[in-house]
């Protein structure tokens, strides 16, 4: 299934689109949303705050129906005369878990290239992906080179503890800050941090600092800082709760502080309360 006309909410997503434009406050502008996993929520995380709702259909992922999806998408949207900002990899999951990642990737930067050069391709991950040495070397080579695939990763946590009631994966949090570490050293990527509250819990004070750290850390590659906080319904809602912009701004003026202090051109610190 394929959506054409650009969409103010994800429910789409969840009647199983693989393709849908979206006015998206992140692109600041319209991009066309790529989900992979179209029968059901796939991902190795189970954050509280999470959008997507549960939902079953028995509608399987086509490399053929979103490649032809994605090149009806991006001529309407020329037809209208509007600009693609980007083609964003997320939908209900994590994408680099799905076993087409790489080949539809491929695929979307090919149609990108053809239809929309100026329109970035961007992949949202948990990072669990860059534990796949296959995901991880092609996202590398993706980032570095002419591809400009931006990865946008999510570092909701500097402690174990916090990635634990934010995240609830089973996967060891020492391994996945290793693999952000090792891709900081090779490659650009943003990174996207949720900051909101859990069972009306803030993040607490050592887990902003060893966060703000770890961060602080991961220059070169990391090319730009991005705070979220939760806008939007999750199924699991009030478990998570949004925070006072003030909290969120007030973490980003000290990371970008620090930023200053440390490097002559520092990464820039968005805030999306
Ligand atoms: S990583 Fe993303 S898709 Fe997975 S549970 Fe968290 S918010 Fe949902």
């Amino acid at each position: 299934m394929v959506k054409t006309g650009p969409i103010e909410n994800h429910r789409f997503r969840e009647e199983g689109a693989m393709v849908y434009p979206v006015y998206s406050r992140r692109s600041r502008g319209l991009s066309v949303g790529v989900n992979l996993f179209p029968g059901g929520k796939v991902c190795s995380f189970d954050c509280p705050y999470c959008e997507v709702f549960p939902f079953k259909n028995d509608i399987e992922f086509s490399l053929k129906t979103m490649e032809s999806g994605l090149r009806r998408v991006l001529d309407e949207a020329a037809q209208r005369g509007e600009t693609v900002r980007d083609i964003c990899f997320s939908g209900n999951g994590e994408p680099t878990m799905s076993p087409h990642f790489i080949q539809a990737a491929e695929a979307a930067l090919r149609i990108r290239d053809e239809g929309a050069p100026a329109a970035d391709l961007v992949v949202i991950s948990n990072g669990a992906g860059l534990l796949n040495g296959a995901v991880f070397t092609f996202l590398r080579n993706a980032a570095r080179g002419a591809a400009h695939l931006r990865l946008w990763l999510k570092l909701d946590a500097g402690t174990e503890g916090w990635y634990r009631q934010m995240d609830r994966s089973a996967l060891p949090f020492a391994d996945l800050i290793a693999k952000i570490r090792e891709f900081a050293a090779s490659a650009p990527f943003v990174i996207q941090t949720m900051i909101c509250a859990v069972e009306g819990n803030a993040p607490p004070p050592d887990d902003a600092a060893a966060w703000e750290a770890l961060v602080l850390d991961l220059p070169p590659g990391l090319t730009a800082v991005q705070l979220y906080g939760k806008a939007r319904p999750a199924p699991e809602d009030p478990l998570a709760s949004a925070l006072p912009a003030a909290f969120l701004e007030e973490r980003a003026a000290s990371l970008g502080e620090k930023f200053r202090q440390k490097f002559p051109s520092p990464p820039p610190v968005e805030v999306f309360p």
